[in-house]
């Protein structure tokens, strides 16, 4: 039996794969929630600005991951030579987004797919 996942908002087991929101906060930590909390959430931050808090397992995550791996692909092989220390730090910003994206698919969205899986 995996662990439950808990909303970061109202604290309820999130049960339905489907209504599973995973967000980075500032782009560093992952919280999950409800879909309807992260709308609650996301109305009362007026300063979202600087919070940075996106959905990763939505299409702005999979678009930011998509984009993040050709940015990290493309600094490993064009900059290598000319500018290996540029080449590094695109590579870690480009695969930033990727690291996100799977860390949400690991820690919440295959346990929950897993758990609540039709028999
Ligand atoms: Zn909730």
């Amino acid at each position: 039996m995996a662990k439950p996942i808990h909303c970061a908002k109202c604290y309820q087991e999130i049960t339905d794969p489907h209504d599973l929101m995973v967000v980075a906060k500032l782009g560093l930590v992952l919280r999950p929630y409800h879909t309807s909390c992260y709308g609650e959430v996301e109305k009362t931050l007026a300063h979202q600005w600087l919070t940075e808090s996106r959905p990763v397992n939505h299409r702005p995550g999979n678009v930011a991951a998509l984009l993040g791996l050709l940015l990290g692909l493309l600094a490993m092989l064009l900059l290598r030579r000319a500018s290996p220390g540029a080449a590094i730090l695109l590579t870690l910003l480009g695969f930033w987004p990727v690291a996100l994206r799977v860390s949400s698919y690991a820690l919440f969205e295959r346990p929950l797919r897993r758990e609540h899986r039709p028999a």
